[in-house]
């Protein structure tokens, strides 16, 4: 017998597959996932059977079926439409497309879309963008939107609290080189940290931690490209196997682990 978690795993994947496959082609979009009814691109219900035919799961409004994303809140419609062919009960009781990390990812995407297609709101979209990275501690990325926004919007009265942010990402960033051994980078992010926010005490003792590790050199080889996957040298038996820029094992560092250090431990994509 498989266990709910493997159930649920195995139709998360599925709708990943189907998302991915989904996405970016219309075929099959516009047929009636019940009675098969083939239907035009700007139908919203099934003229057979009634059944909604890109229905927002978010807002429950009835889009187009060539629609991608929600014409009232703006949520990606792809992911949608797999779900909503599962039966509601099995959704409901594997808590299908609930988790925190779904959510955020599905309201990242919305984000993305509107700062596209809304530019005159782009600072408050920008803002929430940085918020949802920093609800799932994707550090990398946010310190990149917080750095993004202090620069596309210097008049922002959200200016000072962006600072602190960034500084607070590009810390926790940090932490994720440093364990990796990537003390040059580390100590790179930590100055930029720093002169974000000079009050950023915690920032200001990694900066040294990092600078006097630094001086010995790096564990690991830098890549130019950016993906930077860290090459652990040949010689340097000790480094864990490099298998992602952010590695989860992020609170076995050399130093005593503090307890934002800690927090970082698997949080990262
Ligand atoms: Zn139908
Ligand atoms: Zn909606």
């Amino acid at each position: 017998m498989f266990s709910k978690t493997g159930i649920r795993f195995v139709v998360c994947l599925m709708v990943f597959v189907l998302a991915l496959t989904t996405a970016y082609s219309f075929t099959g979009r516009n047929i009636c996932g019940k009675c098969r009814w083939i239907g035009t691109p700007d139908a919203t219900v099934c003229a057979d059977c009634q059944n909604p035919m890109n229905q927002c799961l978010k807002c429950m409004t009835l889009n187009r079926v060539d629609a991608d994303y929600c014409a009232k809140c703006a949520m990606p419609l792809a992911e949608m439409r797999v779900l909503s062919s599962i039966d509601p009960s099995v959704r409901t009781e594997l808590k299908l497309g609930e988790s925190l990390r779904a959510q955020a990812e599905l309201d990242i995407k919305r984000l993305e879309y509107l700062l596209h297609t809304d530019p005159d709101n782009a600072e408050k979209y920008m803002y929430d963008l940085g918020m949802r990275h920093q609800q799932i501690n994707f550090y990398s990325r946010e310190s990149a939107i917080w750095l993004d926004f202090l620069s596309k919007f210097p008049e922002s009265s959200k200016q000072n609290e962006v600072k602190v942010f960034a500084s607070e990402s590009l810390r926790k960033w940090s932490y994720l080189m440093y364990s990796q051994g990537r003390y040059s980078k580390a100590v790179e992010l930590l100055n930029e940290s720093v002169r974000l926010n000079p009050d950023n005490k915690e920032a200001r003792r990694w900066l040294a931690i990092s600078s006097k590790a630094a001086r010995k050199g790096d564990r690991v080889i830098e890549v130019p490209e950016a993906k930077a996957i860290a090459v652990p040298e040949r010689t340097a038996v000790e480094v864990p196997e490099a298998k992602a820029v952010v590695a989860p094992e992020t609170q076995a560092v050399e130093e005593p682990a503090t307890a934002d250090a800690v927090e970082t431990k698997g949080a990262n994509y």
